[in-house]
């Protein structure tokens, strides 16, 4: 079988950076990556054999680890049916049924294929009912690759040192306002100059794009206030919170209602699928019911529909939350601990299954703050975890997601892993 290095080889001369989505090429924190020949639990084995911890999940979806056997079979059970129809399936209605049940804010929903179609979808929707162009995002707040949003972007775009992508039109860019995270007085300035412009506001409710940054006690609560006076448009993008940080996403954690939501990653249960809803009065817009245009040829997918159900059965289960929250609180005392222990400047973040990594001293709340964490400690720490078998989000901007699947012996492993890695650069 090929190497790791041998694949990078051949998919570097073939695909740009050798990867179909920049983060996975490890170029921010050097070395090559890894391949993937199977993943289990909370496992990924490599093409060369060696098993890694995995802390990012596919960057979310896997919150029960990787191939369920519930979630699998499911997808065999509806393979043998056909790949994809192009009419409506009934696991279709299941899943609205099921959305719509578990998410209050949502009265209708539209399936579609990646989260960054559900954003895309959600602001056509805001511009469409509002009459209004503007839309305001957070700096290092990442709502995928539509034009709109690669303004002050995070995750890759941050990683990368692009947050503002060459190819976004200036007509396009100068409609997308932003503001910084967390800073309520710059968002009620900014409302008091353009906020009968403004059709919408997109966040993440939990920011995981740049690092793990929680809300303040009252933001997003202080945002919906903002919106519902200025008639714009609240859109939490719950592409990763949602089922993640509790089974009703961070609106039920908070407890803030928004207009629209946006889904991705745990609704499809590992294959291509987002989802965006919301108020009725909105959702009834969209077409064929309403004038706003957005379609998709594979959208509803029954094999996809078949392990986004699967998978949100799952989550169900009671007691499902509170334990996955109490393990990685479990995981982020430990790594606090063997900082701490080591005189390392560290701090943690963590909502439910999601947390963020920090080298620095401070709690970390903002923008800024994260982007002065120290990246070049980051890097090391991450090789330093991977050479022991932990594979943690190869960037310095993304959150980390712990599932299910990960054991005592798990977390165990990585605390062992991670006051050896520390004591090494501490003492190198
Ligand atoms: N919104 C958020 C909050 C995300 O984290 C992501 C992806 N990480 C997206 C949108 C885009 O989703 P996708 O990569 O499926 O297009």
């Amino acid at each position: 079988m090929s190497s790791n290095h041998e694949l990078f080889q051949r998919a570097q001369a073939l695909m740009p950076g050798g990867v179909n989505s920049p983060v996975r090429a490890f170029k921010s924190v050097g070395g090559e990556p890894f391949f993937t020949a199977r993943a289990d639990g909370a496992y990924l084995w490599d093409v060369e054999g060696t098993r890694y911890i995995d802390y990012v999940g596919s960057w979310g979806p896997m919150i029960v680890g990787h191939n369920h056997p519930h979630v699998r079979e499911a997808v065999e059970r509806a393979v043998k049916n056909g790949l994809s129809f192009g009419t409506p399936c009934p696991a279709e209605v299941t899943m609205a049924e099921t959305i719509t049940r578990l998410i209050p804010s949502v009265d209708m929903v539209r399936m579609v294929n990646s989260g960054t179609e559900a954003t895309m979808s959600a602001i056509r929707l805001a511009r469409g009912a509002t009459g209004r162009n503007k839309i305001v995002k957070f700096e290092g707040c990442y709502h995928g690759h539509g034009d709109s949003f690669l303004v002050k972007a995070g995750s890759g775009a941050l990683t990368f040192g692009v947050p503002t992508s060459p190819g976004v039109p200036k007509a396009n860019a100068d409609l997308t306002l932003t503001l910084p995270y967390n800073d309520l007085d710059a968002a009620k300035a900014l409302f008091a100059e353009h906020g009968t412009d403004i059709a919408g506001l997109i966040i993440e409710p939990v920011a995981g794009n740049m690092n793990c940054i929680l809300p303040n006690d009252g933001y997003l609560q202080a945002l919906r206030t903002l919106c519902t006076q200025y008639g714009a448009l609240l859109i939490f993008d719950e592409v990763m919170t949602g089922f993640r940080v509790a089974l009703g996403g961070a609106q039920a954690h908070y407890g803030v209602t928004p207009d629209l939501t946006t889904f991705g990653k745990i609704i499809g249960g590992g294959m291509p699928v987002g989802a965006y809803g919301g108020r009725r009065d909105l959702m009834e817009q969209i077409a064929p019911s309403g004038p706003i245009y957005q379609a998709g040829t594979l959208s509803g997918n029954p094999v996809a529909m078949a392990a986004g159900l699967a998978m949100l059965e799952l989550i169900q289960a009671p007691g499902f939350y509170d334990q996955l929250a109490s393990r990685t609180r479990l995981l982020t005392d430990g790594l606090q601990a063997v900082a701490d222990g080591e005189g390392i400047a560290f701090s943690t973040n963590r909502v439910g299954g999601m947390f963020g990594l920090f080298f620095t001293a401070d709690k970390v709340t903002s923008y800024t703050q994260a982007t002065k964490a120290d990246t070049a400690m980051f890097n090391r720490y991450f090789h330093g975890m991977l050479q022991r078998g932990v594979y943690l989000a190869p960037s310095a901007f993304e959150a980390g997601f712990l599932s299910s699947a990960h054991s005592d012996d798990d977390l165990a492993l990585t605390l062992q892993a991670s006051r050896e890695v520390l004591r090494a650069m501490r003492t190198a």
